[in-house]
C-alpha cells in the first residue's frame, strides 16, 4: 500500500535530482520545502516553481542546524556533491555533509515523525567484486583512496539511517542509486554522459577513460523519481537498489552520443581515475518485488531527450557560475 504525503523537505532541492523530485511532488500536490547552500546546484533548476505557492526554496547549509516551520511528513535528504570532480574539490565538506548532514535531516525528520529517505549510493559498492550487485553485497571499498571521501560518507551516513530507525524509531529507508542522467546534469560536471555530449555538440574530441570497455548502468532520471517516490511511500527500509540495469561500455555511450548528436567528433582515450571502477549493474529484484518498480526509458530515448535538453543551453557559461561556490 502506498502512502500520499501533504509536506515534504528535499534536501539537495536545487541540484540535478532533487529538482527533478520538487518538480514530480509538486505535480502529486505536495507542498515542498528545498533547502539548499546552491554548492554544486543552482536555483535556476528549481525557476519554473518559482511562482508557485506550494514551493519554497530556502538558501540552507544542512551540515548547520536545520528548521522547517510546521507539519512535515516526508524527508528526502539529497543534499551531498555528487560527482566526482565535486566531491574530489570538496572533500572534507562531502564528509561533512554525509556526516552532520545526514543527522541534522534525520534530526529534523525525528522531530516531525517523518519518513526519511536517505539518497545512498551504488558508489558504496566500491569497485565490485560481486556483479550484479545486490543489496546484500558489502562491497569493495578503499577508505584512503581518492573517492573514499564519497562512498565512506555515504556508507556512514547508511549506518547512521539505519541507527535512528533502530534507535529513534524514525520510519527511514535508504535508496542506493545508480548512474542516473537526463536534463539539468551540469555540462561541467565531469561525468560521462554530460561531459560527452558537451564535447560532442562542440566538436570536440570525445575523452574516453582507458580502453572504455568498463561499463556502466544508466537510468534516466524520470524512472529514478518515480522509483524513489515508490520507496517513500512504500514503508520499506530498504536498503533498494534504483538503477537501470542495461549494461553499457563507456565506450558505447560516447558512441551513440557521437550518432545522436550528428557529430563529427573523434575518440580520445585518456587515463582511467584511480579506483575507477570496471563493472557497475544494479541487481533491481528488491525493487521488482517491494515497490513493482522497473525502468521505463530506454536509452536512446533517453538520450535523445538529455541531447535535446543540452541543446538548449550554454554549456561554457555554467561552468562560470559553478566555478564561484567553492567553499570546504
Ligand atoms: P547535485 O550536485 O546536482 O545535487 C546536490 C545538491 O546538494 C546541490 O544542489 C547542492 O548545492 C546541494 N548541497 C550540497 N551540499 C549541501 C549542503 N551542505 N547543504 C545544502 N545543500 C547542499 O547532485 P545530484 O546528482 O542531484 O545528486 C543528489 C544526491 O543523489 C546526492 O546525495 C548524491 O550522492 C545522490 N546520488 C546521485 C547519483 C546520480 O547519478 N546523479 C547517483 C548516486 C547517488
Amino acid at each position: 500500500m502506498s502512502t500520499t504525503f501533504s509536506r515534504a523537505v528535499v534536501t539537495g532541492g536545487a541540484g540535478f535530482l532533487g529538482s527533478h523530485l520538487c518538480t514530480e511532488l509538486r505535480r502529486r500536490d505536495v507542498e515542498v520545502f528545498a533547502l539548499d547552500n546552491f554548492l554544486t546546484g543552482d536555483p535556476a533548476n528549481v525557476a519554473h516553481l518559482a511562482t508557485d505557492p506550494g514551493f519554497h526554496l530556502v538558501q540552507r547549509d544542512v551540515t548547520d542546524y536545520i528548521h522547517v516551520p510546521g507539519p512535515v511528513d516526508l524527508v528526502l535528504h539529497f543534499a551531498s556533491p555528487a560527482s566526482p570532480i565535486d566531491y574530489l574539490k570538496l572533500p572534507i565538506h562531502t564528509l561533512k555533509v554525509g556526516s552532520t548532514g545526514t543527522n541534522n535531516a534525520l534530526g529534523l525528520a525525528k522531530a516531525k515523525g517523518a519518513r526519511f529517505v536517505l539518497a545512498s549510493t551504488s558508489e558504496v559498492y566500491g569497485d565490485p567484486l560481486v556483479h550484479p550487485q545486490p543489496e546484500t553485497y558489502w562491497g569493495n571499498v578503499n577508505p584512503v583512496g581518492p573517492r573514499g571521501v564519497y562512498d565512506e560518507a555515504k556508507r556512514y551516513a547508511e549506518a547512521l539511517t539505519e541507527a535512528y530507525r533502530t534507535t529513534h524509531g524514525v520510519d527511514t529507508a535508504i535508496v542506493r542509486i545508480f548512474n542516473t542522467f537526463g536534463p539539468r546534469m551540469r555540462p561541467h560536471d565531469g561525468r560521462a554522459i554530460p561531459t560527452f555530449i558537451r564535447q560532442a555538440l562542440r566538436g570536440e574530441q570525445l575523452t574516453v577513460a582507458g580502453d572504455g570497455t568498463q561499463t556502466r548502468s544508466v537510468c534516466f532520471v524520470s524512472d529514478l523519481v518515480r522509483g524513489i517516490l515508490a520507496l517513500a511511500g512504500s514503508g520499506h527500509a530498504g536498503p533498494v537498489n534504483i538503477g537501470n540495469p542495461w549494461e553499457l561500455e563507456v565506450v558505447q555511450i560516447a558512441r551513440d552520443i557521437i550518432a545522436e548528436t550528428g557529430s563529427a567528433s573523434t575518440l580520445r582515450f585518456i587515463d582511467r581515475p584511480v579506483d575507477d571502477p570496471q563493472v557497475r549493474r544494479p541487481d533491481t529484484a528488491l525493487a521488482s518485488e517491494v515497490l513493482g518498480w522497473a525502468p521505463e526509458v530506454d536509452w536512446a530515448d533517453g538520450l535523445r531527450r538529455t541531447v535535446e535538453w543540452f541543446r538548449g543551453i550554454d554549456t561554457e557559461e555554467t561552468v562560470a557560475a559553478s566555478a564561484e561556490r567553492r567553499p570546504e
